[in-house]
């Protein structure tokens, strides 16, 4: 068979006309607007692309958005200043920190500076223990991205084998609680998995496999389920094109649904981050 293609940029699409809904509705429901406040380091200029895609799709939203470009060699105490100012400022409900940030500075300790409610990014401990204990408002960008193409296609998880490649903290971890809280039965592979030469006996359990390693075409179509939902996470570029972590053609004959590298999980995580900025809005602001 040839899978169906999931098509990050059209779902990203109508997941922005429902968030636009919603803006509207707070608008007239509290007289206010969320408001994303990106902190920038530095003058790196593909951070300043993405920071203006950002911008994009915020002002398509309707979330009122603001870049704070700091100087490269701004001080760890004069950054954590500028976050509690933020924090402390009414009018911002999200703040996010372009990453990487120069040697000088600590990311974590910084990033653990700005406020939980405002923490958009959910990649405060507090946040992401809210996960574990479901039910979560505000979920990191990337996996809550990978969960609405995987609603998209209507397949429902009680029960299914969901094998997920990858256990960074900013991606696989988060996974494992989103699945599990639908009742999937999920496995976890990474290096000690290839170690111990298992990883392709788990990849053909996988009814939902989501790859987040960073390897271009690691996994190959022969080593997939027959009908399996899968979800390549990973972005390699190859000379001047980008690829993702599955061999997109053999698996296609396998799958049946794929996302697509570039165009799949990409343009729907910073769709996913103005979600949070709004959920962010709905927890400090009271209509
Ligand atoms: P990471 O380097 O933090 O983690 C990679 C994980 O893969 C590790 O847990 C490691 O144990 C595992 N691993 C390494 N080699 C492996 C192998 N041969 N087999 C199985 N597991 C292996 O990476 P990350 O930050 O999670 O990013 C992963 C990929 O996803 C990258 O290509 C990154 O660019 C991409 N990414 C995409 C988005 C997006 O929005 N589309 C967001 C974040 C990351």
């Amino acid at each position: 068979m040839t899978a169906r293609l999931l098509d990050g940029k059209l779902l990203a699409e109508s997941v922005k006309q429902n968030l636009k809904k919603e803006v509207d509705a707070l608008r007239q429901k509290t007289g206010l607007v969320p408001r994303l406040a990106n902190i920038l380091v530095g003058d790196d200029a593909a951070a300043k692309t993405y920071a203006n895609s950002q911008k994009k799709v915020a002002q398509d939203i309707g979330i009122d958005y603001g870049l704070i470009n700091l100087p490269e060699d701004i001080s760890q105490k004069k950054l954590i200043e500028s976050i509690e100012e933020l924090n402390r400022d009414p009018g911002t409900h999200g703040i996010m920190i372009y990453q990487p940030l120069p040697a000088h500075v600590d990311y974590r300790l910084v990033a653990e500076c700005v406020d939980t409610a405002k923490d958009i990014e959910g990649m405060k401990p507090a946040n992401l223990g809210k996960m574990l204990l479901g039910g979560a408002k505000i979920i990191p960008a990337t996996p809550a991205a990978v969960m609405e193409h995987i609603k998209s296609t209507g397949v429902k998880l009680r029960g299914k084998e969901a094998v997920i490649v990858g256990r960074s903290e900013i991606v696989g971890k988060p996974l494992i609680l989103l699945l599990l809280e639908q009742s999937a039965t999920v496995t976890v592979c990474h290096t000690g998995t290839v170690e111990a030469g298992l990883l392709t006996e788990h990849i053909a359990r996988a009814d939902i496999l989501i790859v987040a390693v960073g390897k271009a075409g690691l996994v190959k179509g022969e080593w997939i389920k027959e009908n399996a939902v899968v979800i390549d996470v990973g972005i390699n570029r190859i000379g001047k094109t980008i690829v993702g972590d599955v061999d997109f053609e053999s698996a296609s004959q396998k799958a049946s649904y794929i996302t697509p590298v570039p165009g799949g999980v990409g343009p729907l995580t910073v769709v996913m981050l103005m979600k949070n900025t709004i959920e962010a809005f709905k927890l400090q602001v009271k209509g």
